[in-house]
């Protein structure tokens, strides 16, 4: 009877022990488990949808829409030697496309690819669409005097300021055409992009040596590697550094 007992009483507090080495195994994996557990739960999904969404918003390359201005039934303005705008507006944005598609900095997109007539609200639609980082109207100038030539930037809202600045500063120093400024304008295709958004003007297609310079295919690679600098040096200069990131 007292064996019976005894070995009652050692089962039991045997029992009691492993209970209790449970009860203390389990806590001691909640305490060490949870901030691992904590971690996954908070710190890696948000890491995981933030870092891609960057990514994928730039897919590591700026993006850049390149307008072409007018097209078919709006020719623009007609030069000097009565060529019309909208194709020598097509032949600089067709170069400085490629130039940009070279250029692992840049992921680049047209409004249109030959003569054809886009609304202006559609091109910017392209850009916001997109989700583009910029947009980059091309236009030649055109003004009843002849004698008027020389090199203008447009922008509307004032946060494409820096990027007109950029672009236009490159276009002067290539060009060497009469620096008109940098100018404030409510343009429909501007102010319907919701990014930094400028139109060149690289020179006067109604003068005739600008006219004939924006024409030639020497000239149009000028100003389309002028344009090409231009946003290198806005995008260096913005902090963002998609090859960083990609
Ligand atoms: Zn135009």
């Amino acid at each position: 009877m007292t064996t019976n007992t005894r070995l009652k009483y050692i089962i039991g507090f045997i029992a009691a022990l492993l209970v209790l080495l449970a009860a203390g195994r389990s806590l001691l994996a909640q305490i060490g488990g949870e901030p691992d557990g904590a971690k996954s739960l908070t710190g890696s999904p948000r890491g995981e949808t933030g870092a891609p969404a960057e990514n994928e918003s730039s897919g590591g390359r700026f993006k850049i829409v390149i307008d072409p201005g007018h097209g078919g039934k709006d020719p623009g303005s007609a030069g000097a030697s009565g060529q019309w705008e909208k194709d020598s507006n097509l032949a600089l944005a067709m170069k400085l496309y490629e130039l940009l598609k070279a250029d692992p900095l840049f992921e680049p997109r047209l409004t249109r690819t030959d003569d054809t007539f886009v609304e202006l609200a559609d091109r910017a639609q392209v850009a916001d669409g997109w989700g583009a980082d910029a947009l980059i109207s091309i236009h030649g100038n055109a003004f009843e005097d002849a004698s008027v030539a020389g090199t203008e930037t447009y922008y509307t809202h004032p946060d494409s300021l820096r990027l007109a600045e950029a672009i236009h500063g490159k276009v002067v120093a290539a060009l060497g055409f009469p620096d008109r400024g940098v100018k404030e304008e409510k343009l429909k295709v501007l102010s319907l992009s919701e990014m930094p958004a400028v139109l060149v003007e690289p020179g006067y297609l109604t003068n005739a040596a600008e006219e004939a310079f924006m024409l030639g295919d020497g000239g149009q690679r000028t100003e389309a590697e002028a344009i090409a600098d231009g946003l290198r040096a806005y995008f260096a200069g913005s902090g963002a550094d998609p090859s960083a990131a990609g």
